[in-house]
């Protein structure tokens, strides 16, 4: 019989590989194997046709040992809690390895949203939020936009805590609307963050980016600025997708054509020019490219396609997008894969100046804030790839082991896990 995929098994088994690589003993990391706080919640709304509905939601906090947890919130008919466990571990790693003074978080509601209308959505979020409240403040833990949630839900959930707290708290969420204290440069940084990463990849591996050929599953925010960062910059993107398949073309693809596109409500089954070809979300994995992001979900790199990838590196803009036994033959293969907790920690990044811009109300210029997004992503970028040549380990576990080493050693530096109790 197949394994059913866990993500939570999933991460666990890449933490405790890291962990021993470490020379961590089970002792000293069993405190990360397990959320610090798992909430559980009904979100009863009433539909426009007067009847009530009962959605599931989640909010899961990982870790705060370095810092408040973050991370975002998912609305997605398949959320479930190991899921959303296994995000808000990922959180954890991600912060640790770019090294912004946060721990991990994640939360969802099972809902397939393009089901509702504004307004079920409107008291959908209202409702979850006033669920989850007693665990979320701008020093606690602070959401932000994931899978079909973006700034306008944030700006519901700051405007229903706000009300709770009787005043302003922009610090509650990022990825906020501009006028109510949003980032400039926050919507776009995941996938400038996956540029960035992509390019100093290809740096390290001694390629040139401008003769390779980018495939890029996923057309929502994260895939969608990645592949208009690429085409502007005369990269060759040859394919993309979206939920209803992908489309290929040899000599390069024309991105501003097809996000003007998408902007106008369509998708690209509907996408026809001159040399496309249509083909499916499979077939893009394993379509002839060189760099290959899948900027979906997670479980989309598994045993059955790993062996038939053609691609030499993969760039992982989404959340788990590979599965632990799919890892392994890449690994077998050859084929370069920037994990996940790397290639798209942009997005966390921008929100975390975000949130400094809110605690301090101060505003940064689009400039400082790509120039400081790009610095950390280097930075991380090198401490990865310097540890994985040091210890001969492929990047996904160097990246583990560089974030594993910072929550270890700031649990210990706080009087390790028994003095807690
Ligand atoms: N949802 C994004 C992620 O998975 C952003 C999280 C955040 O900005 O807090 O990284």
């Amino acid at each position: 019989m197949e394994k059913e995929y866990n993500p939570y098994d999933n991460m666990l088994a890449v933490l405790k590989e890291a962990a021993e690589l470490l020379g961590l003993t089970e002792d000293q990391y069993a405190t990360i194997c397990y959320p610090e706080r798992e909430l559980k919640v009904s979100v009863p709304i009433k539909m426009d046709d007067g009847h009530v509905k009962v959605f599931e939601g989640f909010r899961v906090q990982h870790s705060s040992i370095i810092g408040p947890c973050k991370g975002g919130i998912r609305f997605h008919q398949n959320v479930n809690i190991d899921e959303v466990k296994a995000l808000a571990a990922w959180m954890s790693f991600k912060c640790a390895v770019v090294n912004i003074p946060y721990g991990g978080a994640k939360g969802g509601i099972r809902v397939d949203p393009t089901k509702l209308s504004r307004d079920e959505l409107i008291r959908l979020t209202r409702r979850y939020t006033t669920r989850i409240l007693p665990m979320i403040g701008p020093d606690q833990d602070i959401p932000a936009p994931d899978v079909n949630t973006n700034g306008e839900v944030m700006a519901w959930i700051m405007d229903t805590y706000s009300m709770f707290k009787g005043h302003c708290v922009p610090g509650v969420v990022t990825g906020k609307p501009i006028e109510i204290g949003g980032s400039v440069g926050r919507v776009e940084a995941t996938g400038r963050g996956v540029t960035i990463i992509t390019e100093a990849c290809m740096r390290a591996f001694g390629r040139n980016l401008d003769e390779m050929k980018i495939a890029i599953q996923g057309m929502g925010n994260v895939g969608g600025t990645a592949a208009e960062i690429f085409y502007e910059g005369n990269k060759k993107v040859v394919a993309v997708s979206d939920y209803t398949g992908g489309v290929y073309r040899a000599e390069g693809l024309n991105i501003a054509e097809i996000r003007e596109f998408i902007k106008g409500g369509e998708t690209l089954d509907h996408y026809n020019a001159e040399g496309v070809t249509h083909i499916s979300n499979d077939d893009l994995l394993v379509c002839d490219c060189d760099i290959l992001i899948p900027a979906a979900l997670e479980n989309q790199i598994t045993e059955k396609n790993a062996a038939d990838i053609k691609a030499d590196f993969i760039i992982e803009a989404a959340n788990g997008p590979t599965t632990v036994e799919a890892d392994q033959i890449l690994n077998d293969r050859g084929i370069v894969v920037c994990p996940d907790i790397l290639s798209n920690a942009g997005g966390v990044v921008v929100s975390y100046f975000e949130w400094v811009q809110n605690l301090q109300s101060i505003t940064w210029d689009l400039d400082e804030i790509n120039r400081m997004l790009e610095k950390i992503m280097l930075t991380a970028f090198d401490d990865v790839e310097k540890l994985g040549r040091e210890k001969k380990v492929p990047l996904r576990m160097a990246a583990y082991m560089v974030a594993i080493h910072r929550i270890y050693k700031a649990g210990e530096l706080r009087g390790g896990p028994i003095s807690l109790a």
